[in-house]
């Protein structure tokens, strides 16, 4: 299998545009859960860079469990995207949700994000396997291991072999965080798979207070990567306001996720 360590026993590097993930580096994926206003997204765009991140994450189309919810600004999230990206420098990863939006969202995304709701969903799997951007695949929300290398196996048949694995918590009986961080995962795939995986201990954990101690253990366990959701004002945000994290928390995660780095 194309995703397997057996057929490629090298570790790969995916090459974002110039941003190495893979290459024993940190990578931070860091903004808002949602774009929310162009104001909010420059404001969180800044934070995020001044914190050593090189992408700023954002929805524009964003996948609610509540037909009611927030459903996201859509193309108008796209522009102020870019323009953040060109006031910064900061890559942009930003979800697609839907087959027919892989094109538009390439033109303004450095890095296309399949969320953990789409990743059985095959078409648009073959979709972004067949567009030249790298792509971020998030776990399932009850994927075995199998199941979701088998869904990094679509994307790389169709010819895009810049896939990036995320790890964002599963289904468990447990209900006092907001999904299970199976942090065993990162181990597994660096086994299983030549693939890079970061973590997101934001999804994963549902709380703002445990992202600190997520994230650190997720750099200490060997992840290429994090992504972790920032806020201007969490307590404002239309969407995940419990696990973003407020400017300063950031700056405090970030340093000390750069501190441990430095001794793997
Ligand atoms: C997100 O990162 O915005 C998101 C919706 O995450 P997930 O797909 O992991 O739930
Ligand atoms: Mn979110």
């Amino acid at each position: 299998k194309l995703a397997s360590r057996e057929f490629h026993p090298q570790s790969s590097v995916v090459d974002v545009d110039g941003v190495k993930i893979g290459d024993g580096n940190i990578v931070i994926m860091a903004g808002p859960c949602a774009v929310e206003s162009l104001d909010q997204l420059l404001e969180a765009a800044k934070i995020v860079k001044a914190g050593g991140a090189q992408f700023l994450r954002g929805g524009a189309y964003k996948p609610r469990t509540s037909p009611y919810s927030f459903q996201g600004l859509k193309g108008e999230g796209l522009k102020y995207l870019a323009e953040a990206r060109n006031q910064t420098g900061l890559k942009v990863v930003t979800e697609v949700t839907a087959v027919e939006d892989v094109e538009s969202i390439s033109h303004y995304a450095d890095m296309l994000q399949v969320g953990a709701r789409n990743m059985q969903n095959f078409r648009l799997l073959k979709e972004v396997g067949q567009s030249k951007k790298p792509v971020l695949l998030k776990r399932g929300l009850a994927a075995t291991l199998e199941e979701w290398l088998n869904a990094a196996e679509y994307i790389m048949k169709e010819g895009n072999n810049d896939v990036v694995l995320c790890e964002r918590g599963i289904r468990t009986y447990e209900t006092y965080t907001r999904n299970t961080l199976d942090m065993s995962a990162v181990a597994a795939v660096k086994h299983l798979s030549h693939l890079p995986i970061i973590v997101d201990p934001s999804h994963g954990t549902g709380k703002w207070r445990m992202v600190r101690p997520m994230a650190f253990a997720a750099t200490a366990a060997g992840a290429d990567g994090l992504m972790m959701e920032v806020h201007p004002d969490p307590s404002k945000a239309l969407s995940d306001g419990q696990q973003s994290l407020t400017p300063e928390n950031y700056m405090e995660v970030s340093d000390g996720v750069h501190k441990i780095a430095k001794f793997m």
